[in-house]
């Protein structure tokens, strides 16, 4: 795809969700962030909401957590799932902040990623959210699935979708198109049923102009939507979806 089409794209996404939130997930400091962004992997936000809090009250900060029983961690962070690599992870990480950057969340990818747990995912999320700072672009479960869908990208690969949006888009848009494929995903572009013939984005889509909306293959909305969780920036969102038809929206 041009960047010309996909910037057109970027333009009416910007207008269906003109508001979009700081982050899902709840967090007072860096340190609060990057741990509740390791505890979504596979995991709603609004269950990380509920459970990091928790975590917390008993391990406020980096030094605690490196020190904390891990029994005592697993139990809590149980109900986001995988809790028993999680807690080995969240203690790890923990420590390594302590030992090797002074009990402070790092403030760049290249750092982030040597943590344990840390993948480009949650680096990117805490470098955007935690400090203001944009080194590449998040892409979550719904922003895999869209950027295939659209037609951004057509690699499976994570990091190859990345260099692919890199490539595309502006830096000064990579923040906010994670959020606008976020909000898209979850509102109208569904991992079993997308609502193609509500989709303001239709008549630039790839994956309409191929399907013309027919549902997607059993196989294929099986795999995405086993695939729907564990976004650190994913949550139903509030913002209002406008129901317009899509040929409207393009002028057509
Ligand atoms: S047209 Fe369909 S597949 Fe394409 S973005 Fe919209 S809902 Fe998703």
């Amino acid at each position: 795809m041009k960047s010309e089409k996909a910037l057109e794209i970027l333009n009416i996404l910007k207008k269906e969700y003109p508001s979009i939130p700081k982050s899902f997930l709840e967090f007072r400091n860096s340190f609060e962030l990057l741990v509740s962004v390791i505890l979504s992997a596979q995991c709603t936000d609004k269950m990380v909401n509920i459970v990091a809090p928790k975590l917390f009250a008993a391990f406020p900060d980096a030094k605690s957590l490196a020190g904390g029983n891990l029994d005592e961690i697993m139990a809590i962070i149980k109900p986001t799932g995988f809790f028993q690599n999680k807690a080995r992870s969240i203690k790890n990480c923990a420590k390594e902040l302590v030992e090797r950057f002074g009990s402070k969340v790092p403030e760049s990818v290249e750092e982030l990623v040597t943590l344990p747990g840390v993948g480009r995912k949650t680096a990117n999320v805490v470098t955007q959210i935690a400090f203001d700072k944009t080194e590449g672009v998040v892409i979550d479960t719904h922003v895999k699935r869209l950027s295939n869908r659209i037609g951004f990208s057509r690699h499976n690969d994570v990091d190859k979708i990345e260099t692919d949006l890199m490539e595309l888009f502006p830096k000064n848009v990579w923040k906010p198109l994670t959020f606008y494929l976020i909000l898209h995903g979850r509102n109208v572009c569904d991992a079993r049923k997308p609502d193609c013939e509500n989709c303001v984005i239709s008549p630039l889509c790839e994956f309409y102009s191929e399907t013309k909306g027919r549902p997607v293959k059993k196989e294929t909305a099986k795999k995405a939507a086993a695939k729907t969780t564990g976004s650190a920036l994913t949550k139903k969102s509030a913002a209002p979806v406008k129901k317009s038809a899509a040929k409207k929206k393009a002028g057509i």
